[in-house]
């Protein structure tokens, strides 16, 4: 296989005649068909995107995979090889927010998303398996969402194009589960390509294919999952959600992505009646916006290597100014740059969860190996470290 192709096709054959035994196991029947949606890792460009803003994530050789077929008679049915949970029922025409607060809320809120869009969605059995980890900022809670939404748009033949889909499993995740994140990762989901970055626009949702492949510079980009995830989370999200929202009110935008660079030290002092939190919130914002562009030029000139020390300026603007990094974290940055890595940055919302690393291919392992070295010298358990190799997005597989 060529540098940078992900799956081995074979192996997602096999994934996907699994899953579909496992769901005539379950039910009885035969799936109509099998679909799979990744997770992602986001480049640069973080908590931009609920401030209208900028990103660019790449999907991950890891799916949700899920067997799917429709339901005359109003009844979704949804399990998942990966929880001993049994099989979940609910009736199409009786979701509520709240009605259901496992993980089945991510399937039966894109149900949910759909309905309440006006689409005739009927109801459907569905079985999943998933390689994306959970929790561990890889966003295995969009692939659950676009994979459900894409099999029941191929299935009900809605017809309904990807940035729509992607918006409708935000909504299922923002109104049904309850979590109010913005769009990158459902779009990560539906409109990656592989070799590429996914260079977004979240305010029109306008992208662009950018061509990324490390192995063919000679370089390596990294996955590595801290395997914590800190309580904080939550409720830090919802606050610096606020405060960015505070911050775009004091300074007259609908949103922190329309204050340009050029006129952020203007925009902070405007701010000197504000809190001081949110001068830091409105600084990482506008700045890491900005690291987007920086990104995108740097790559646009084959200037890859430049890009490393662009993913660490934005690391400390996320633990200094917005403070969502944790010691993980940290550690992660500091001892990847200390092997020689050039560049690092945590990646997801941060307190646990993963990060990404840039290096030179032939110091991969070195990195690696000294990333758990520290890890384990700081008695932290130890961390989970793969390529982050630029995939496919969701599609159907059989
Ligand atoms: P992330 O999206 O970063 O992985 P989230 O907290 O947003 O973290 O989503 C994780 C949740 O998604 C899990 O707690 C679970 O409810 C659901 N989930 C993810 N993968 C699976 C799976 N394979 N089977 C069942 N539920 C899953
Ligand atoms: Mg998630």
């Amino acid at each position: 296989a060529r540098a940078g192709a992900a799956t081995a096709p074979e192996d997602e054959t096999r994934r996907a005649e699994a899953v579909a035994e496992g769901f005539r196991a379950l039910y009885g029947r035969d799936p109509e068909g099998v679909w799979a949606a990744p997770g992602r890792v986001n480049l640069i460009g973080e908590y931009t995107d609920f401030n209208d803003g900028f990103v660019m994530p790449l999907a991950l050789p890891h799916t949700a995979v899920a067997a799917v077929a429709r339901r005359e008679d109003g009844v979704l049915r949804v399990h998942s090889a990966d929880l001993p949970s049994p099989v979940t029922e609910l009736r199409v025409d009786e979701l509520t927010p709240g009605c259901d607060t496992s993980w089945a809320a991510y399937p039966a809120g894109v149900v949910y998303a759909l309905r309440t869009a006006g689409h005739a969605v009927g109801g459907a059995d569905l079985h999943l398996a998933s390689t994306v980890p959970t929790g561990a900022g890889l966003s295995s809670s969009a692939a659950l969402e676009v994979v459900t939404a894409l099999a029941l748009n191929d299935l009900y033949d809605l017809g309904l194009g990807r940035a729509e889909l992607a918006r409708l499993a935000q909504r299922a995740e923002n109104e049904f589960v309850g979590v109010p994140c913005g769009v990158m990762d459902q779009m990560a989901a539906a409109c990656c390509t592989e070799g590429h970055a996914l260079h977004l626009d979240t305010r029109d949702l306008s992208l662009r294919q950018v061509p990324l492949a490390p192995a063919d510079d000679g370089l390596a980009l990294l996955v590595v999952d801290t395997r914590v995830q800190h309580a904080l989370g939550d409720g830090a999200y919802a606050e610096r959600r606020a405060g960015c929202e505070e911050g775009a009110r004091r300074l007259g935008v609908s949103h922190l992505r329309d204050v340009p660079h050029a006129e952020l030290p203007a925009a902070l002092e405007r701010l000197a009646d504000a809190g001081e939190h949110v001068v830091r919130y409105v600084r990482h914002i506008v700045t890491d916006n900005h690291r987007v562009g920086e990104v995108i030029d740097l790559l646009d000139a084959g200037d890859v290597r430049a890009v490393g020390p662009v993913l660490t300026e934005g690391h400390h603007s996320l633990r200094d100014d917005l403070r969502v990094s944790c010691a993980e974290l940290d550690l992660v940055v500091e001892s990847a740059l200390a092997a020689g890595a050039l560049g690092a940055r945590m990646t997801g919302g941060g307190f646990g969860g993963s990060a990404v690393v840039l290096t030179e291919a032939d110091a991969a392992e070195r990195t690696g190996d000294a990333i758990r070295a520290a890890f384990a010298a700081a008695g932290h358990p130890e961390p989970r470290i793969f390529p982050a190799l630029p995939s496919a997005g969701a599609r159907r597989l059989s």
